[in-house]
Formats: structure tokens, C-alpha cells, sequence
């Protein structure tokens, strides 16, 4: 009887705590199921050279296409995913199902360089992701050269020995490593010469208000200046406009990914922009404004 008083007491409490960890349980239990039956797809958002558009790869994103709330972007179960350990095979699976899409577009000529698959904490703590990756080219097919890792730069730091030295073993094979969201991790920019890092995704929080906020524009011409004494490629992310566009172009910043060219798309669409707009296997993106 004390019991029941307890759960009067804090009913609401208790009510809307239930219900959050019934919903939470419940997504679990569909995230399971949809692995099993497949129920994701990835689109693919085209990354391109800045001084003549040509499209040079492609970030894989995945999407769960949930059988009664539609298509679901990343951070609705990416997140849960992350916590109950699903993402090892989630990640697997994007990973095979990304090198098997980029090799099937080389196959038919179009000449891209790379294909960036994202990976998130437990799938570089948990399991052989070294295992996994070389899995994944076998069965595709794909020299490892097309294959580039994004790895976020606040989970850099908390690396592992075991881990880093994982990473460099991928860099032998000839898989690069990108370090994504850069500039939000707060970490030291030591790590850059210790890992075997090949290029700087420069948040896309620093080009949203360039060319119009001097700090933003200061901070990605300083990330330029670092890229450069290093030897790293750059990719800025998040390009809306033609202004930000000209802006990176004139700062020398050699590639960009956004809105401005497509959002993520799917390969079937993915495939007709090839397809629409190559000469001789390269691709450019001349029409900006078109809506998808
Ligand atoms: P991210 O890796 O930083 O990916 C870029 C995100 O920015 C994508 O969101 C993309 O749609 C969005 N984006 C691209 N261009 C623009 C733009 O011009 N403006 C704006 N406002 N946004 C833009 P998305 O697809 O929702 O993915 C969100 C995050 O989810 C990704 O961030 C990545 O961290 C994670 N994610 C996606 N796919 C995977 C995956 O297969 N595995 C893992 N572990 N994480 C993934
Ligand atoms: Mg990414
Ligand atoms: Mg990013
Ligand atoms: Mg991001």
C-alpha cells in the first residue's frame, strides 16, 4: 500500500517518465526489426571541386524509411542506434551497401574519387572495424583509395591507442580518414600529426553566415592556412549560397558539399545527375537551381 501512495505522489513523474521509456523501448525494438528487414537507404550528397563544380564524390547518409513515420533522417534514431549498440551493424551495413553503390558508379565510367562513409563511436570501439572495412572492399570490389572514413572531431581525442593504431593500419591500405564537424570539437589540433588525417570538414556553423561575419570568415581562412601548412585537403560543408561559394573559392578552399549544389539525394537520383550532366565520365554541376 505504501507502494501505491509513492506512485500517487509521483504520478506525474512517473507518467510522463514511463511513457518517454515505452517510446524509447518501442523505437528500439523497431530499430531491430528494421535492420533485419532492411528498411534504410542511404542518399548520397554530391561533394564538388569549388573552382569548376565537378562533382568528385559523394557522402553516403543513411535514412530509415519507417513503415508508419516515413522517412526518418539520422538524428531521430542515429542517437538510439549509437546507445544500444545497433549502429555496429547499421554501420556495417551502410558501409557495404556505400562501397557497392561507388563501385557500381565507377563500373559505368563516371570518374569519382571519393566515397565518405560516416562512422560514430562504437563502431571504431566495438567490434574489428579494421575487419569490417576490409570486408567491405572485398566484397565490393572498391580499392580502398575511393573509401574515405568521417570520424567527428570531439570523438578524436578520446581515441585509444588500439584505435589510432587501427586507423593507421586503414591508411596503409590506402583508406583516408576525414574529421568531420571540424572546428566544434575543442580539442587540441595536436592530434592532426599524430593521426594519419587526410582532410578537414569544416563545420558547416562556420560557413552558414560567411560572407557577412568577419569571425566566421576569419576562422575558416585560419582552418585554411592549417589545412595548408599540413598538407590536408578541405571540404567546406553546409554551402547554401553562391555568395558563400565565391567567398571559399576565393580563399583557395578547395571543396565543398551543401544545398547549394543538391541536399542528399537518392542513387537513383544520385545516378541521373551523372549521367545528366557528364562529359567523358566527369560531372559537373552547372544548374544550381534546380529543386529537388
Ligand atoms: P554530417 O556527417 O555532418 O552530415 C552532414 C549533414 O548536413 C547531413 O545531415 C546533410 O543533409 C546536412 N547538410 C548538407 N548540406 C547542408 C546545407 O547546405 N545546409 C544544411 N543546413 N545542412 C546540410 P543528415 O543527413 O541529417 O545527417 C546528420 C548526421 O547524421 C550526419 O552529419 C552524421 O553525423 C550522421 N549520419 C548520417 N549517416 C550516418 C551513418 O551512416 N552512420 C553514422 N554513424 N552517422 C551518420
Ligand atoms: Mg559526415
Ligand atoms: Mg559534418
Ligand atoms: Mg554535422
Amino acid at each position: 500500500k505504501v507502494k501505491e501512495q509513492g506512485r500517487n505522489g509521483y504520478r506525474y513523474y512517473s507518467a510522463e517518465f514511463t511513457r518517454q521509456a515505452q517510446q524509447r523501448i518501442e523505437l528500439e525494438q523497431q530499430l531491430r526489426e528494421a535492420i533485419k528487414q532492411q528498411q534504410f537507404v542511404i542518399y548520397y550528397q554530391p561533394q564538388v571541386r569549388l573552382d569548376n563544380c565537378q562533382i568528385i564524390g559523394a557522402e553516403a547518409l543513411v535514412r530509415w524509411e519507417h513503415p508508419q513515420r516515413g522517412r526518418l533522417a539520422p538524428n531521430e534514431f542515429i542517437p538510439l542506434a549509437e546507445q544500444t549498440g545497433l549502429i555496429c551493424k547499421l554501420g556495417q551495413w551502410v558501409l557495404n551497401e556505400a562501397c557497392r553503390q561507388m563501385q557500381t558508379w565507377l563500373g559505368a565510367g563516371y570518374r569519382l574519387e571519393t566515397m565518405s562513409v560516416n562512422f560514430s563511436k562504437r563502431q571504431l570501439t566495438e567490434g574489428n572495424f579494421v575487419e569490417q572495412v576490409n570486408q567491405a572492399l572485398r566484397s565490393s570490389n572498391l580499392p580502398a583509395s575511393f573509401l574515405e572514413m568521417e570520424i567527428v572531431e570531439s570523438l578524436i581525442m578520446e581515441q585509444s591507442d588500439e584505435v589510432m593504431a587501427a586507423l593507421d593500419e586503414l591508411r596503409l591500405m590506402g583508406v583516408s580518414l576525414a574529421i568531420d564537424d571540424f572546428g566544434t570539437g575543442y580539442s587540441s589540433l595536436a592530434y592532426l600529426k599524430q593521426l594519419p588525417v587526410g582532410t578537414l570538414k569544416i563545420d558547416r556553423s562556420f560557413v552558414r553566415d560567411i560572407p557577412d561575419d568577419p569571425s566566421d570568415c576569419a576562422i575558416v581562412k585560419a582552418i585554411m592556412a592549417l589545412a595548408d601548412s599540413l598538407q590536408l585537403e578541405v571540404v567546406a560543408e553546409g554551402v547554401e549560397t553562391a555568395e558563400q561559394a565565391t567567398f571559399l573559392s576565393d580563399i583557395l578552399c578547395p571543396k565543398a558539399q551543401g544545398y547549394y549544389y543538391r541536399p542528399p539525394i537518392s542513387a537513383q537520383a544520385f545516378e541521373a545527375l551523372l549521367r545528366n550532366s557528364h562529359s567523358d565520365g566527369v560531372a559537373r554541376i552547372i544548374d544550381q537551381d534546380i529543386d529537388y
